[in-house]
């Protein structure tokens, strides 16, 4: 009896399945930590079924007779643990994997996941962001994966604080170029008249920001500020009409690392896409354009870069740690954007910023305060706009220069981690030199907007 008592109390438990997020509570997965992903898709066409795998090297966090992976749609072929063949279920978005054998607190295991991909498969929303998922494209696709659209692609642990590694390898027709976040290590002609593509991205990636595209493009590889590698991929018969934009990526580079330090990854440059998606998307390290973005003003295209560009700090390197977070990510962007338009002389900060005022106590209350926004509409002119007034008034507090001292520390001290909303409060607030968290604290979560110092 004592005998059997004590082999269920050390029997590892299952997983639990989500990890609360404010704002998508089911999303992610606890028991493990992801260490790296490793994707091979043997694409075929545009919009035709392909084989996929997805290797999950991860390190479990408790004693493991279950875990979940975040999976949706596809067609599921075969789970391994560490070579083994495991048993699965799957409902909803999850994906539960039984191993043939527990695994232990701190053991290292390795899932892959083998699955025939759809690469049509799409998820909708109603606010900024209107579909996501695949976008299949004439010729071939770009991706989407914002904000939990990386599980219609591959298996993972979905949500922004897990990222990790990721190297990715496609293979294609020999006249379809594929392209994705991280540097190309190898391109390698296989049979059947087919090329294979190895990238990798050493810096861990969140899911969200996966960057993905296959089709008849032109690949432009150049040099930007100290060195960087630079990598524009084009649709081929769109490389005259976007030209004029696409080479003031190195003055952006440039005019971005003047005010926040060095740009935080090995590569970076601007991918356009074949498609008539409302929004551009930050995919890490290749910022993703439908073409219509680069077709118009030069203020509107200009802007559009710089914003995708700034995330690569502000987002990508240092990620939310929750959804309700996000006003770190897209306010900042947003923010360099409006700077950058005011330099210009296309717009004027301070009206800018007294407009949006205006507007503050209406948005507050139909999208939720900044940093704690609702869903449906997450992706909302208050994390955009309404986010990029509470750094402004946290430069008119500070001033200037200690605002910029801020911002330098924020992305150095985070790179490559995961931050939050009372990480930033108590930088801005060392940094400052002033308690900030109860002035911070006002413009980010109460139902009015405060007074706006110095107005
Ligand atoms: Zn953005």
């Amino acid at each position: 009896m004592a005998l059997a008592l004590a082999l269920i109390l050390i029997a590892p438990p299952a997983h639990a399945a989500g990890l609360g997020d404010p704002i998508f509570p089911n999303d992610g997965n606890t028991g493990y930590r992801v260490t790296h992903y490793a994707l091979d898709f043997a694409w075929q066409a545009t919009k035709k079924p392909f084989e996929a795998t997805a290797t999950v090297e991860a390190e479990a966090t408790q004693g493991l007779s279950s875990f979940t992976l975040d999976f949706a749609g596809n067609q599921l072929r075969e789970v391994t643990v560490d070579g083994a063949a495991a048993t699965t279920k799957r409902t909803g978005d999850k994906l539960t994997v039984t191993p043939a054998k527990a695994l232990a607190a701190q053991q290292r295991f390795t899932a892959t996941v083998r699955y025939t991909a759809d690469p049509t498969l799409q998820r909708r929303r109603s606010d900024a962001i209107s579909v996501y998922g695949w976008i299949p494209t004439p010729d071939g696709t770009v991706v989407y994966p914002q904000p939990n659209g990386a599980r219609l692609i591959f298996p993972n642990n979905d949500h922004p604080s897990q990222k990790a590694p990721i190297s990715i390898t496609i293979s294609t027709p020999a006249d379809i170029t594929a392209v994705a976040t991280g540097t190309l290590k190898s391109r390698t002609a296989i049979a059947g008249n087919r090329v294979r593509w190895s990238y990798d991205s050493p810096q861990p990636v969140a899911t969200q920001l996966v960057g993905l595209a296959i089709g008849k493009f032109t690949v432009t590889n150049g040099t930007g500020p100290n060195g960087l590698p630079l990598r524009d991929v084009v649709p081929t018969d769109l490389v005259q009409q976007v030209e004029k934009y696409r080479t003031r990526t190195p003055g952006h580079l440039e005019w971005m690392e003047k005010r926040v330090g060095k740009y935080p990854f090995d590569n970076y440059g601007i991918l356009v896409a074949h498609t008539d998606l409302g929004v551009a998307l930050e995919t890490q390290t290749l910022s993703m354009f439908p073409e219509g973005d680069l077709a118009g003003s030069e203020s509107s295209a200009e802007k559009d870069m710089i914003h995708e560009l700034a995330h690569q700090w502000f987002g990508n390197s240092v990620t939310v740690r929750q959804w309700s977070d996000l006003w770190l990510s897209e306010g900042h962007a947003q923010f360099y954007q409006r700077l950058f338009a005011a330099e210009k002389g296309w717009e004027n900060l301070e009206s800018k910023m007294r407009e949006i005022y205006s507007q503050h106590d209406s948005w507050r209350s139909t999208y939720g305060p900044p940093a704690k926004p609702t869903e449906p509409k997450l992706f909302s002119r208050m994390v955009y706009d309404g986010s990029v007034l509470v750094l402004y008034a946290l430069r008119q507090k500070v001033g200037a220069a200690t605002f910029e001292k801020i911002e330098r520390a924020w992305v150095a001290q985070y790179r490559d981690k995961a931050a939050s909303t009372a990480d930033y409060i108590a930088l801005a607030s060392r940094e400052s030199g002033t308690d900030l968290t109860a002035f911070l604290r006002a413009w980010l979560y109460d139902a009015k907007t405060p007074p706006m110092p110095g107005w």
